[in-house]
């Protein structure tokens, strides 16, 4: 017996590289490409640092107004914590007890399986269909939880609320989270469910569409039931979750709605663009719901893609994961970086073909024409 048998044995999630130079295009997290409204900056710059020595707001209150009032919801339907990944673990925490197994789907945002591992919930995944599509009659069956991402992530798929409302409607007895990191990017919000299940528990966060993935600031919306679950597994780990400034600039991120919606219609018109030149060099992607595209291509392996990428300094997102290992989950940068990154797929398939149809040529499988 030794002390090292326990250690705790997970396996980590792992993050999309963050690479320690300036010089490159970073398409890699999903992080937004545009700034924070400039009235973030100003909340931060006008913030007054005599406050710092006193504790935060516990519960964040004054942030929890600003979000329940732009979401049309109470307070006491809104917790806010420290990025979503902070208020996912803290609700699996408080609402996954159950001896039976949480499910999800098969691919899906990877943490879910990491906290299932470090919290010890057991937990059971649902294989998506070959067109990466959930069936939401997979889910009516018993489970200790239910939790999807909708959008869904790697795949960038959105679903409608009928879709939600079948997975609401399986399971009546299971707290069911919805995880809506990329709702804002183009897909339907299942707020307008919250009341009529007091079962669902629906996860946002800033750090995609209010570009604040360095501020760390996520928050959940549920009845206060569930509400009151996680509020209390916070004030028994951490009391004081998210600091004064992130608090400040929270609020103003969520107020400065014009400034929101200018910066998704943006990302959109990028992303649009992208799928179209993707598409014209054969690559196949859904279309995306979200800030990214989930690409792959008929001829040339992502694993290749990837690598040549990087090589040029444009570092995307490859999961070595079975079903996915083929493609590739390119984040929608500025218009700029969207250029280059074009260029470089072009210029590498164009190579690739080239190189293909040599080999025929030597291999005597096709003459000259
Ligand atoms: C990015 C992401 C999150 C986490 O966001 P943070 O608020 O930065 O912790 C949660 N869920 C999904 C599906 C995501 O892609």
């Amino acid at each position: 017996m030794s002390w090292r048998d326990n250690l705790i044995k997970i396996e980590p999630y792992v993050a999309g590289e963050q690479p320690n130079k300036t010089d490159f295009i970073k398409l890699n997290a999903n992080e937004n490409p545009y700034p924070p409204s400039p009235k973030v900056l100003a909340a931060v710059r006008e913030f007054n640092t005599d406050t710092l020595k006193k504790y935060p707001s516990a519960n964040a209150v004054p942030l929890v107004n600003a979000i329940a009032k732009r979401e049309g919801l109470n307070p006491e339907n809104v917790f806010a914590g420290n990025g979503t990944d902070d208020v996912l673990s803290l609700a699996f925490r408080a609402l996954f007890n159950s001896d039976k197994p949480i499910i999800f789907p098969d691919i899906t945002y990877s943490f879910n399986t990491v906290w299932c591992d470090i919290l010890r919930i057991p937990y059971e995944t649902i294989p998506v269909d070959e067109s990466f599509n959930i069936n939401p009659a997979d889910y009516a069956r018993e489970n200790g939880g239910v939790v999807i991402a909708n959008p869904n992530a790697p795949t960038s798929i959105g679903r409608d609320l009928d879709f939600i409302r079948e997975i609401l409607d399986g399971n009546i007895g299971s707290v069911v989270i919805v995880d809506e990191a990329y709702v804002d990017f183009g897909g339907v919000t299942a707020v307008p469910l919250l009341k009529e299940y007091e079962n669902l528990l629906i996860i946002r966060t800033f750090s995609k569409s209010r570009s604040l993935a360095g501020m760390r600031l996520g928050w959940a919306m549920g009845s206060p039931e569930l509400i009151s679950a996680i509020y209390a597994t916070k004030d028994s780990m951490n009391s004081y979750p998210v600091d004064s400034i992130a608090q400040a600039a929270g609020i103003a991120a969520i107020e400065d709605e014009e400034y929101f919606q200018a910066t998704l219609k943006r990302v959109i018109t990028t992303r649009e663009r992208l799928t179209k030149e993707l598409r014209s060099m054969s690559f196949t992607l859904p279309d995306s719901q979200t800030n990214f595209v989930f690409a792959a291509h008929p001829d040339i392996p992502a694993h290749e893609i990837f690598g040549y990428l990087t090589e040029q300094d444009i570092y995307v997102r490859w999961f070595n994961k079975p079903r996915i290992d083929n493609h590739l989950r390119i984040t929608v940068g500025t218009d700029e970086d969207t250029d280059k990154l074009i260029d470089a797929l072009r210029d590498f398939v164009y190579e690739k073909r080239w190189q293909a149809r040599e080999h025929a040529l030597n291999s005597g499988w096709v003459t000259e024409d």
